[in-house]
């Protein structure tokens, strides 16, 4: 059985559309899914009511990259540097993510998808490190090519994510201005850039429940690409021949 891997969408509200909001996801991470085996499967944003119905049918979740996620969720008023948010997309994002870690499934959350898995448990955001971080890096990149590494990472040692990148220390991408600051309770830090920056986090009692603040699925190519997901995706099989969905 191939294992099935849910993956939620952004919504978009595209110029010329009059109006009509449309559910998009870069191809990037069915790309990923599929290389390492899985099978993807879009979830809509709904409503959270929905989210165990959808947890239901699959075998592990990836909550991928978007828009800001509302300071409100975590009790923060707006920062100016607010970007774009999508508070219903929150919503279900939320309730995918507390059901899949309470039922042990594995959770690959990337960008803000990381951030989302913070909030989820009680954790905040820094809502935009340029303005909060007294010397931060370059996190929104310009390179032409996203697969271009932007940073450096520290990785800690005794973490599910050095055991997947087999070092401590990496290049990676980096399109975000958000980055968790504190962190959720039951959760550790993997990897910070520099600057203190926050770029990965996960949950060291769970199988694999892993936040990454870079875009894996944008360097497709690279071998921490490929460990990333095909750890998702094998944690995912295990759930899936044991029998033990939600
Ligand atoms: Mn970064």
């Amino acid at each position: 059985m191939t294992p099935v891997i849910g993956i939620s969408v952004s919504t978009l509200m595209l110029p010329g559309t009059r109006g009509v909001r449309r559910f998009a996801l870069p191809d990037y991470y069915v790309r990923c899914v599929q290389d390492a085996g899985g099978l993807p499967v879009l979830f809509p944003n709904v409503s959270a009511d929905a989210a165990a119905g959808y947890l239901a049918r699959v075998d592990g979740l990836l909550l991928s990259g978007g828009v800001d996620v509302d300071p409100s969720l975590f009790e923060q008023e707006p920062h100016p540097k607010l970007g774009e948010v999508d508070t219903d997309r929150d919503h279900f994002e939320i309730a995918l993510a507390r059901g899949a870690r309470d039922a042990g499934m594995p959770i690959l959350a990337i960008c803000r998808g990381s951030q989302v898995l913070n909030v989820a448990f009680g954790g905040t955001l820094m809502q935009d490190v340029p303005s909060l971080v007294e010397g931060a890096l370059m996190h929104e990149q310009k390179a032409l090519r996203h697969d271009a590494p932007c940073h450096s990472l520290t990785i800690e040692p005794g973490t599910h994510l050095h055991e997947i990148a087999g070092s401590t220390s990496r290049r990676v991408n980096s399109f975000h201005h958000q980055a968790v600051d504190r962190l959720a309770d039951g959760f550790r830090v993997t990897a910070r850039s520099s600057d203190g920056v926050i770029e990965g986090i996960e949950d060291p009692a769970h199988p694999f429940c892993v936040g990454v603040q870079w875009h894996p699925e944008r360097m497709p190519e690279h071998d921490l690409t490929k460990h990333l997901f095909g750890a998702l995706v094998e944690a995912a099989a295990q759930v899936a021949r044991a029998g033990s969905k939600p």
